[in-house]
């Protein structure tokens, strides 16, 4: 595009800064919390409507049938477009509308959407109403600019991205919503800042390990088999030898922060034994525990597979049977997600690099995020390359108390997603 046009635009978004804020605290006043998934029907129709009015076609596609879907609470998904010049690629922004709990330490009403200091607070603001806000004003600043481009445009409200993306993402990918033809380019608006390009993330593996052992009385536990010192053997070994060879690798990826360069290993969750409430409050079972059960949170590197992070853990485990008179278990895998990473050298990242180094006077930085989004899907089921998030929102302050978005910063990359879109559209590479 021409200097003239593009200082054009990027004036007309400027001077939207306060709608763009009003639109902001509005979504937050819809308090779409997951779980369960509340009120998503509303937000999707305050976005539809408004985007109808601006001439975009408009769809409500509820996932019937998705975990959690219920008459209750129903999972309603927006997709909005609107078609430029003639034929061209499509570019779409996908947001998610679901926000998590508000949690406890608020010194705001964190559903009032109070702007204040430059800044609009409330759950959802940074992750990721702002970035959606951003979005939506940026796109129809572009429509009101006059500038030509051929093409589509599509923009969408999904829902449960905190809880996965099944009844949203996921479920529009598995109908085509995020294939070629339709479309083409992907910006998911999530909070890793103004300046930098999200490129993808690491993997996921999450498995249970369940140690087994023998029931017998508390006071002769030597005539049973106690599960817990079983799973405090295996809590042992990770400590000693895997921790320290998952420190030692690094990855050529820009995860942030510095410290997920590395491969990471969560203990989610550890329970073994009968409940103490089974007797009088403080009264345990007088038994030895038969069996014991830890949740593994294992994020994982582009340069390692899914094969090997599972074979180290069973390998440890199997080590323990035959240190151990009597030790077993079972592995249970729950749930994994493949790292992915968008080629820096693709026309969106180029396109948002520019356009960054317009807006900000700097060049953009390059960055992978530590935990899985729905970009996830997009490249997986939907099988398109050409995906990233980009987005106003500062990454710490997501799923925070006094979660707040910085207007500047959402004014700055409302400019970023227009320019960018704008370049894609005309295919200026
Ligand atoms: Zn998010």
């Amino acid at each position: 595009m021409s200097l003239s046009e593009r200082d054009q635009l990027f004036e007309l978004i400027a001077a939207r800064r306060d709608e763009m804020a009003h639109l902001t605290a509005d979504l937050v006043r819809i308090p779409t919390v997951n779980p369960p998934g509340d009120v998503y029907e509303d937000c999707a129709r305050f976005l539809g409507d408004r985007l109808a009015a601006r001439g975009f076609a408009v769809e409500y596609l509820r996932a019937e049938g998705a975990l959690g879907d219920s008459d209750r609470y129903p999972r309603t998904n927006v997709i909005a477009r609107i078609e430029g010049a003639g034929k061209g690629p499509c570019v779409h922004f996908n947001s998610h509308i679901d926000v998590v709990t508000a949690g406890e330490g608020w010194t705001v009403d964190p559903f009032g959407g109070e702007i204040r200091n430059g800044r609009v607070y409330g759950r959802g603001t940074c992750d990721m109403k702002g970035g959606l806000a951003a979005s939506v004003v940026a796109v129809e600043a572009l429509l009101d600019s006059g500038i030509a481009f051929p093409g589509a445009i599509e923009i969408s409200g999904t829902v449960d991205e905190e809880s996965g993306g099944y009844g949203g993402v996921a479920w529009l990918a598995e109908r085509g919503y995020f294939s070629r033809p339709r479309v083409d380019h992907v910006i998911i608006p999530e909070p890793l800042y103004k300046d930098a390009v999200c490129l993808g993330h690491r993997g996921v593996w999450w498995a249970e390990v369940e140690v087994k052992g023998r029931i017998a009385h508390g006071s002769m536990p030597f005539l049973g088999v106690s599960a817990i010192r079983g799973m405090g053997a295996f809590i042992d070994k990770v400590e000693r030898e895997l921790y320290p060879r998952l420190a030692q690798r690094r990855t050529d990826m820009p995860v942030i922060p510095d410290a997920a360069r590395q491969s990471t290993l969560n203990f989610n969750s550890l329970h073994g034994g009968l409940p103490e409430q089974n007797y009088a409050e403080g009264f345990p079972a007088a038994l030895v525990a038969d069996r014991c059960r830890i949740v593994l949170d294992r994020r994982y590197l582009i340069e390692e597979n899914e094969a090997d992070v599972r074979a180290e853990v069973v390998t440890l485990l199997d080590a323990l049977k035959a240190e151990r008179p009597e030790f077993d278990y079972t592995l249970r895998e729950l749930w994994s997600v493949a790292p992915t990473m968008t080629d820096p050298g693709v026309p969106l990242v180029r396109a948002l690099d520019r356009n960054i180094a317009a807006v900000l006077g700097q060049p953009a930085r390059h960055v992978a995020s530590p935990g899985t989004y729905d970009q996830k899907h997009i490249r997986r089921i939907g099988n398109l390359e050409h995906c990233v998030a980009y987005g106003p929102g500062i990454l710490e302050l997501a799923h925070q108390p006094d979660e707040y978005i910085d207007i500047d910063d959402m004014v700055a990359a409302a400019q970023v997603m227009a320019g960018t879109a704008l370049d894609l559209l005309r295919g200026e590479t």
